[in-house]
């Protein structure tokens, strides 16, 4: 039973990076930084041709020529997804007989087979349908790289160089491939770290309007209570719907209506301070935090941003250049320090000024202050 369930959560989650456009960024990626790797490696063999013939070691240069061709082919297989994989085992190949062969013409200490290293951080972070053929490479390549270093470390190679070139070949290419390997990590680094932004902005936002979604405001919320109760300073809250909404989704479409929540939340988020925190707290309501502002002053922001939205020309058809005019209703409520209250009660309070201004005729600033009674209005 948890077998046939783990498989159902696994087509659908496949299904959902079908369709929310796979190949996945990390993926992409991955393919991005091995074309590039192929590129310049393929470079580098290039420049190994001259050095090896200068040297006077013609297999190696022969060899190396060898891999230059290797590598464009790699570099075309590549451009096509469905030979990608040959094209890494053929990266992964290249790699490790370049160690076997380096190490037996010019020895172990040439240190030709740090490259060799970089296949194993590449085939982890690679995207195989099935991790077991993930161990199954590294484990070839860890063999592989054992079998090199038994059979030609100690033992003499077959074109004996100077010990002068032997050390610089060999600190050239620790340097080398340790560089490599730095840069694998931090792409990968700036990879995690742009895609945690990213899921965490996703997370926290409302994707329509880039607001804070109503989650996060509650968690900031109850952030800045704690912060309260240590600094005694007042806190208040505005809570502003559009009014006649269902209208204009209904006369002029959904889309202009969507267009209408953008224009209305980019006002609200530019005319407030940067220590208010303005969220979508549904359809077509929203709710701004106010840290240490007390409530005449959230009443007079009330106002001012009450202004500000209904002498908005909201555009809502290019071609014409047709425009909205739209207004919002607010309801005003406070959280004095050292009081007992709670989210719940402060919302409550603030939807019934709400309610009570759109009672009122709507494009107007009601308050509900913690201190005053409680009054109901009415539906009818
Ligand atoms: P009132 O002045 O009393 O607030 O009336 P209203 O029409 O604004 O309120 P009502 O609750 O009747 O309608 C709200 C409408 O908002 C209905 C719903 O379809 C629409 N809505 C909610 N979310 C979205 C959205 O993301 N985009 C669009 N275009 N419309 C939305
Ligand atoms: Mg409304
Ligand atoms: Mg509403």
């Amino acid at each position: 039973m948890a077998s046939s369930n783990s498989n159902i959560s696994k087509d659908r989650s496949q299904l959902l990076g079908r369709a929310h456009g796979a190949p996945r960024q990390v993926e992409r990626s991955f393919w991005r930084l091995l074309f590039r790797t192929s590129i310049m490696a393929g470079v580098t063999h290039v420049v190994f041709v001259a050095l090896f013939y200068t040297l006077d070691v013609k297999p190696l240069a022969i060899v190396n020529i060898a891999s230059s061709v290797l590598y464009l082919l790699i570099c075309l297989l590549m451009l096509r997804p469905g030979t990608r994989f040959l094209a890494l085992g053929l990266f992964v190949f290249e790699f490790q007989a370049h160690a076997l062969l380096t190490a037996y013409l010019i020895g172990w200490d040439s240190g030709f087979h740090y490259y060799a290293l970089l296949t194993i951080p590449l085939i982890t972070l690679a995207y195989f349908d099935d991790n077991r053929m993930k161990g199954v490479a590294i484990f070839g390549v860890i063999a592989l790289m054992v079998a090199t270093d038994a059979l030609s470390r100690g033992g003499a190679p077959a074109y004996v160089l100077e010990r002068s070139v032997v050390d610089t070949l060999h600190y050239a290419n620790l340097i080398a491939s340790l560089s490599i390997l730095a840069v694998i990590v931090a792409f990968y680094f700036g990879l995690i770290t742009r895609t945690e932004d990213k899921l965490r902005q996703l997370a926290t936002t409302d994707p329509l309007t880039h607001l804070l979604n109503r989650r996060s405001m509650l968690e900031i919320w109850d952030l800045e209570c704690a912060t309260q109760k240590r600094s005694g300073n007042p806190m208040s809250v505005i809570l502003c719907d559009i009014d006649h909404f269902k209208r204009i989704n209904d006369q002029h479409g959904h889309d202009v209506g969507d267009q209408v929540l953008r224009v209305v939340s980019e006002t609200l988020a530019d005319k407030t301070r940067q220590s208010d925190h303005v969220a979508r707290w549904g359809g077509e309501e929203f709710l701004v935090l106010m840290v240490g502002t007390p409530i005449d002053k959230a009443k007079q922001l009330a106002e001012k941003l009450r202004q500000t939205v209904s002498r908005l020309d909201v555009p809502i058809d290019d071609k014409n250049g047709a425009q909205l005019q739209v207004t919002l209703t607010f309801g005003v409520t406070d959280m004095p320090p050292s009081k007992t209250d709670s989210q719940e009660a402060a919302i409550t309070r603030a939807d019934v000024a709400l309610y009570a201004g759109k009672h009122a005729g709507r494009n107007c600033v009601r308050c509900q202050g913690y201190d005053q009674p409680l009054v109901r209005h009415n539906a009818a």
